[in-house]
């Protein structure tokens, strides 16, 4: 068995599609970065990358380079999930946590599930996308951008 974890937080920007676990949500700002920017499925990523002893997000998808600009991270997470697979690993189960005053997520959560058990390969069971905020304080609680954690488990 191998545990993981990941983190990742995005800056708020205007002009841009908010992507959350491959969901687009109506929101005033989206999340800035080199991809879609999904800050969950991000965090995620790392956190099986890590399990696995694969690096991370950093290391298999650059940020400086064009072919990953403005890539769907689902997409992503289905290249890694492969990977993990090709290793000999079987992911056992995903948690995950969006740090964010805003938008409410419980409305998104179960498509957001549905997206990343796909890309991942498992169950919708094994899959959880939790919320909460950050009560108001620093950088997530002003609203200028979004954090997420996330760990799993591989066997
Ligand atoms: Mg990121």
């Amino acid at each position: 068995m191998k545990i993981g974890i990941g983190y990742d937080i995005h800056r708020f920007r205007k002009g841009r599609a908010l992507v959350l676990g491959g969901v687009r949500i109506k929101h005033p700002k989206g999340l800035d970065g080199h991809s879609d920017a999904d800050v969950l499925v991000h965090a995620i990523m790392d956190a099986l990358l890590g399990a696995s002893g694969l690096g991370d997000i950093g290391l298999l998808f650059p940020n400086t380079d064009p072919a990953h600009r403005g890539a769907s991270s689902v997409g992503l997470l289905k290249k890694v999930a492969a990977k993990i697979r090709k290793r000999g690993y079987k992911i056992v189960n995903l948690d995950s946590v969006i740090v964010a005053e805003a938008p409410k997520i419980s409305p998104f959560a179960p498509a957001m599930v549905s997206n990343i058990a796909r890309a991942a390969g498992i169950k919708s069971s094994e899959v959880s996308v939790k919320a909460t905020t950050n009560e108001r304080l620093g950088a997530v609680g002003s609203k200028k951008g979004m954090a997420a954690f996330a760990v799993c488990l591989l066997e």
